[in-house]
This record gives C-alpha cells, structure tokens and sequence, in this order.
C-alpha cells in the first residue's frame, strides 16, 4: 500500500523534473536561435535604410506618411504571414513650411542667428515675425509666481534643463516636457506673444527638439506662436539676457494645421495554431517628426517588430496565440492609431493578452519595463537565466508604451523594450535623428530580444 502511493509520486517528481529541464533546454536552443538569425541573418537594419533613407520624415498626414504605410503593408505580406491588412484612422494634419528663423538683438541691428524650430501643433508668427522682450522662467510654476505684470507683451522663455543626475533619462525628459507641452497655453494666459523651450537634450549643441504641444482649451484668437530652441541658443539667450534684460527676441514661422486627413495602421497576423483568439501585439509607430527621418523615432521599433515576426517563421516557431505586428500611425502629436487600434479591438470583443512596444530608440536592449500583475512578474523573473547569456538583466514594472497603453485592461501584459537611453535624447525629435545615429547590431540585438520574449509568454502563457 506505502509503496504503491510513494512510487507512482516519486515517478511523477521525477517525469515532472525531465519536463521542466527539457522546456528549459528547448528555451535556450530557441533564444540562441532567434538571436543567431537576427544577427547573422537579419532584416531589421535593411528596413531601416529603406525607411529613412528612400522615404525619410513621416509626419501624420504627409505624402511620406502615406508612402509608409504603402511600404510597410508590402513588406509584410512578403513574409508570407497570415493576415496582412490596413486599418483606417483620421489623422490630423501639421505642416512646419519654411524653415524657422530666429534672432537675439541686443541694439539695433545688432543680431545673433539662434536655432529654432516650431513645436508640432503651434500656430505660425505673423508674416514678417514677431519680435518682443523676453523673460525667462524655469518652469511653469515659475511663470505663474510672475503673473501678467512681467509677462504681458512678451516671449515667455522657458529654460528649466533636463536633470543630468538622472540615470534613467526618460525621467529627466518626464521632468521638463510640461515646459513644452502646456507652456504656450500657459503663457498666453498672462498675455504673452509668444513661447520659447529650451530643447530636451542633455547634451550641448545647435539642434532644436520639436515635439507635442496643446492648447488646452484656448480659442483661436488666444493661440501663440511656440518654438524650441537648441541647447546651446538656450545657454546663449539666458546669459546674454543676464547682461541686458531688455534685448528683443525675433521669431518667424509659417507652420500651419490643416483639415483631418485618411491615414492608417498597418497590421500583420500569424495566427495561433492553438489559441487563436488570444492575440499578442508587438509595436511601434509608423509616424515620426519631420525634422530627421525618425531612424530611432521610431523607425527602430518599426522594423524590430516586423522582424519578430519574420524570425518566428525563418526559425519555424509556429506561435500558440496569434501575433500580430502592428505599426501605429501619428503617435507623435495625437495617439490616434494607438487609441483606434484598442477600440476596434474592444468592439470586436478581441481578447488582448500581451502587448509589446519598442519605442525608445534603436539602441543596446537592456531588459524591459512590465505593466502587469505580479504573477505575471514573477513569471518574467524565472525566465532571467534565459536572458543572461544576451546581457539582458533589466526588469523592472513600469508602463508599456504609449500606444500599446489604450490596450490595457486587467489581467494583460503591457511591456515596453527598454534599451539604454543614454544617447536617445541627443537625438529625439532633432534633425540629427537619422539612419547613421542607429547602430547595426544594438537594432538586431534589440529584435532578437523582442522576439524572445513574445517567445517565452506564447509559450508559458499568462498567468
Ligand atoms: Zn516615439
């Protein structure tokens, strides 16, 4: 009788112990393949070039944006994948015109050239420009201690820096971006002209950094002209403002918004040989800014997420769930894609289970950040070992992504690929994000990285 329960549980131990030991072996056999394939025979990097070089810039609603789209549907149905299709969503429409032109006059026509660029959304100066005193402020809060008294009639310069003892810099950015975001709508309250930000780059240079801004609830007739202006103009204005804080600040701009225009996300489907109707996402958006060609903004998610999938089928992993690639169109000034994305998806009653993002640059992959419970976690946490060979180590809770974020409901995973972001400000939104700034191996390492993990919770599931 002893015997005849204690055998059968010991067999059971041990037949279980074989299981895990095998499921494990067979995980580090497919993570060394998809990491062997995407770096020995990779289409990640191929993309990209044709993506930032052959189309450049993608705003929502411009000829390239389109031209995007047109591409990334015929990639993918060039992988052989199951489903292929585009999904229609309004975008709105800002064009930047001729370039912008600045200058700081200290007397007359004596003038210093200084960068500047509109922010995505603002309205254009007068024909001719504006020009104005200036007062500088660290931050909105600082605005609001000067009040309409010493801000009425003048160009509002916003020049509180990103924070360089950050290690994480996505924080520092966090910490000053409101400057961009709300300062005109702010600003405008107390009477000012116009705004100017100083750019969200931890480094020194001559590169303005657009970027998303609003006007909250303003009328028309209240909007003011908004520019970023380069890190160094920045440095330059505030001391020479310290000398004299009567010199003028010169703005011209010609940006304009037009009417909504037809745009689309971009979606590619393998589906699940045994769970069909739960789907993973993988992520980024298709759209960019116009200044560079938006190589790490997000070009980079762009491709590694196309190559997920096509390293599935090149080492022929069938996936249990149906994994779908989606490029997500106009992110950058108004989440349009991202939010349409997640209501035909709840309309459809299509159960989401994970979803992925890349959306901070193409740069070496550290680990990710999880929006899930802790079970989930825990879940991820076992999988380190498997990671470690690739220097991949860092885990942590933190939210997925911008687009992925509308997706979200209790019970899903939301994870966002976290590569080192020590260098991705010097670039993001600048001229200077272009194809060169993206290094070959860190974008492959990143996809191999992606895909793995969409690996992993295929095949283990959430918890
Ligand atoms: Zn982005």
């Amino acid at each position: 009788m002893f015997k005849k329960i204690i055998i059968p549980v010991i067999f059971a131990i041990l037949s279980f112990d074989g299981v895990a030991q095998n499921t494990a072996k067979e995980d580090v056999t497919i993570l060394k393949k998809i990491y062997d394939t995407s770096l020995l025979n990779g289409k990640s990097y191929e993309w990209l070039d044709y993506l930032s070089n052959q189309i450049g810039g993608r705003l929502s609603g411009s000829v390239n944006a389109q031209l995007a789209v047109e591409w990334g549907e015929k990639e993918l149905k060039k992988l052989g994948i199951d489903k292929v299709w585009l999904q229609p969503v309004m975008v709105p429409k800002w064009t930047r015109g001729v370039t912008e032109f600045a200058y700081i006059e200290t007397g007359p026509g004596v003038t210093t050239n200084v960068p500047i660029c509109a922010l995505g959304g603002s309205v254009p100066t007068l024909i001719g420009g504006i020009k104005a005193p200036i007062v500088e402020v660290q931050g909105l809060e600082d605005l609001k201690k000067l009040g309409e008294d010493q801000v009425k009639g003048k160009i509002v310069f916003y020049n509180r820096p990103m924070q360089a003892d950050l290690i994480e810099t996505f924080r520092a950015y966090g910490g000053c971006v409101d400057q961009r975001y709300s300062g005109a709508a702010e600003a405008a309250k107390f009477g000012a002209v116009g705004v100017i930000v100083r750019s969200m780059n931890l480094r020194l240079d001559d590169y303005p950094h657009t970027g998303a801004m609003s006007y909250g609830d303003l009328k028309d007739s209240q909007k003011i002209p908004a520019a970023a202006i380069s890190t160094n103009g920045a440095d330059l204005l505030s001391s020479m403002l310290k000398l004299n804080p009567k010199i003028k600040f010169h703005i011209n701009m010609n940006c304009r918004t037009w009417k909504d225009v037809q745009s689309y996300n971009v979606i590619g489907e393998i589906t699940g040989s045994e769970f069909p109707n739960e789907y993973m996402v993988v992520g980024g958006h298709l759209d960019s800014w116009d200044l560079g060609d938006g190589s790490h903004d997000d070009g980079a998610g762009i491709v590694q997420s196309m190559e997920v999938l096509r390293l599935f089928k090149e080492i022929g992993y069938k996936p249990k769930r149906s994994i779908r690639v989606v490029m997500f169109m106009n992110e950058e000034n108004g989440l349009r894609g991202g939010k349409k994305y997640a209501k035909v998806a709840k309309d459809k009653g299509e159960n989401h289970v994970f979803a992925l993002e890349s959306d901070a640059g193409g740069f070496t992959p550290r680990g990710f950040s999880f929006d899930c419970n802790d079970a989930n976690f825990a879940q991820v946490e076992s999988w380190k070992p498997l990671f470690e060979p690739y220097l991949i180590h860092s885990f942590t809770r933190g939210g997925g992504g911008a687009d992925i974020g509308p997706l979200k409901k209790e019970g899903m995973v939301l994870s966002g690929l976290r590569p080192d972001s020590q260098r991705y400000f010097v670039h993001h939104h600048a001229k200077n994000d272009t194809f060169d700034a993206v290094n070959k191996r860190e974008l492959e390492l990143g996809a191999a990285t992606m895909a793995s993990l969409v690996y992993l919770f295929d095949k283990y599931g959430i918890k």
